[in-house]
């Protein structure tokens, strides 16, 4: 450490300050000390993106500070100020998930400190993410915004918005109509991890399947099945609490059936965190490229003991007022698929904590064995992951390993 020779008259400010000082003889020596700095927060960024740094300085006795920025490591790049306390620049384009490194060095003329920040930057763009989807199946354009997740730490966010159906496939058909009709005019159901084609001889034999003589969803003269004719209808039966009237009625709600409007807006973290706990799946999976909503298990215990039946159609999904298009099960050949490098499952989505969601069965024909609680695990060349479960287990993911959105 220098010490400075300072004239009795500006002890006051100084001390006024936090410095320290001590006299002798008519003048007095302050001990000068280092500014202190912090480079601000570690980032996570895609290519392109204009990133910001944000340095914090102080000189406890107020000595004029002055900062310089350098990059000590990673691809070059050119920042809008090597003085300022907030410079910017633009995040290259990389070859492969890179670490950029800035150092700041705070000098009060004297003495300096310094400190480093680090920025990845993600080989992609949130512009590549958004083109994974179903365009039109997107209202609006996704934008990426602050979140905050479950563990508590400040993160970016895509905000994506979906219309009410997917976008590369039409829905239904639900119910069939008369128990002489074919698979071709009813969905699926799940059960005992088995999936059930919902045809006509499937709602005549309901009360065999569940081995209970209270169902009977058809007129025994005419065959004709009863089932859930308009929104009213549809919604009295969807919700928890089925109405009475309705009960032996397979329960289809339209998509016709929906306000216009009906919309749903997902948060999903651009950078994945792990989560000390594990999370249930209760408030949804994730979304689809298709443009869908990736859904919890299906509450099926109350939909069977208010003796209807909810089926899904051949793709894994139904409508509810509340939600609109939501899917309960993965089959096959309905979802966008987005191919892997590395010869994996194909991508078919995202987790709500932002991990992929891919299909079960890898190329080789079998599903990984070493998927943890959630289905998940890691690869050289996706990082971690999930895989989804059997259809018929109405359980596409028991459970996220990482941090949502609040
Ligand atoms: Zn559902
Ligand atoms: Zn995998």
């Amino acid at each position: 450490l220098k010490t400075h020779i300072l004239t009795a008259l500006a002890i006051s400010t100084l001390t006024a300050c936090g410095g320290s000082s001590s006299s002798s003889s008519g003048t007095t020596t302050i001990t000068n000390t280092a500014p202190t700095v912090n480079a601000g927060s570690d980032q996570s960024v895609f290519e392109g993106d204009t990133v910001q740094l944000a340095a914090t300085f102080s000189d406890a006795q107020g000595d004029t500070v002055t900062l310089s920025w350098s990059q000590t490591s990673g691809t070059s790049v050119t920042l809008s100020s090597t003085t300022e306390d907030d410079p910017t620049f633009t995040a290259p384009d990389v070859s492969a998930d890179e670490t950029l490194t800035f150092q700041v060095v705070a000098s009060d003329g004297t003495l300096s400190s310094s400190d480093e920040v680090s920025i990845s930057v993600a080989d992609g763009s949130v512009q590549d993410i958004i083109d994974l989807f179903e365009p039109t199946s997107l209202m609006g354009t996704p934008t990426v915004v602050s979140c905050t997740l479950s563990g508590g730490s400040s993160s970016s966010c895509l905000s994506i918005t979906l219309a009410s159906s997917p976008g590369n496939y039409t829905v239904g058909p639900w119910c069939p109509r008369n128990i002489i009709d074919t698979d071709l005019d009813g969905g699926i159901w799940l059960e005992n991890d088995q999936v059930y084609n919902v045809d006509g001889s499937f709602i005549q034999n309901l009360s065999t399947f569940y081995n209970d003589s209270n169902w009977q969803m058809f007129n025994q003269s005419t065959g004709a099945i009863n089932y859930t004719e308009t929104a009213e209808e549809c919604a009295a039966a969807a919700r928890p609490d089925v109405d009475p009237s309705l009960q032996n009625h397979c329960v289809e709600c339209l998509i016709s059936f929906l306000d216009d409007g009906l919309s749903a807006t997902y948060l999903i973290p651009l950078s994945p965190e792990t989560s000390t706990t594990s999370s249930d799946t209760r408030g949804g999976i994730g979304v689809a490229y298709s443009g869908i909503r990736i859904d919890g298990s299906a509450p099926v215990d109350a939909i069977l003991g208010a003796y209807t039946l909810a089926p899904f159609d051949d793709c894994g999904g139904h409508v509810n007022p509340a939600v609109g298009y939501h899917i309960h099960a993965i089959t096959d050949d309905c979802l966008k698929e987005v191919s892997t490098d590395d010869a994996h499952a194909a991508e078919i989505g995202l987790a709500l904590d932002g991990y992929s969601i891919h299909e079960r069965l890898n190329p080789n024909g079998f599903e990984p064995t070493d998927l943890d609680s959630c289905r998940g695990h890691t690869t050289d060349g996706i990082g971690y992951h999930y895989h989804v479960a059997e259809p018929g287990t109405n359980e596409i993911l028991p459970c996220l390993s990482g941090q949502t959105a609040n």
